[in-house]
């Protein structure tokens, strides 16, 4: 399985589509066995989609990059 770090690296891409199913498989294996990203990726999905509803299809760079980031700050400070 591979490690929070590695799952955070990739979180953001994951987040905006930009992975290969190998990779989203191996972060959705990890979020099924790790409880402290699986609430965070839980959380994160809930606010792009409120987001991503909330503007018409898809999300500007400029929109989506302070979600992210402020998304990946959580993920590293909100730990437990
Ligand atoms: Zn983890």
């Amino acid at each position: 399985m591979i490690s929070c770090e590695e799952f955070l690296a990739e979180f953001g891409d994951y987040l905006e589509n930009r992975i290969s199913p190998e990779v989203r498989q191996e972060l959705e294996l990890h979020v099924s066995q790790c409880r402290a990203c699986h609430v965070l990726y839980d959380s994160s999905r809930k606010t792009v989609k409120l987001v991503t509803e909330s503007s018409s299809f898809e999300l500007p760079e400029s929109v989506s990059e302070p979600i992210i980031d402020r998304v990946m700050a959580r993920l590293r400070t909100g730990r437990s």
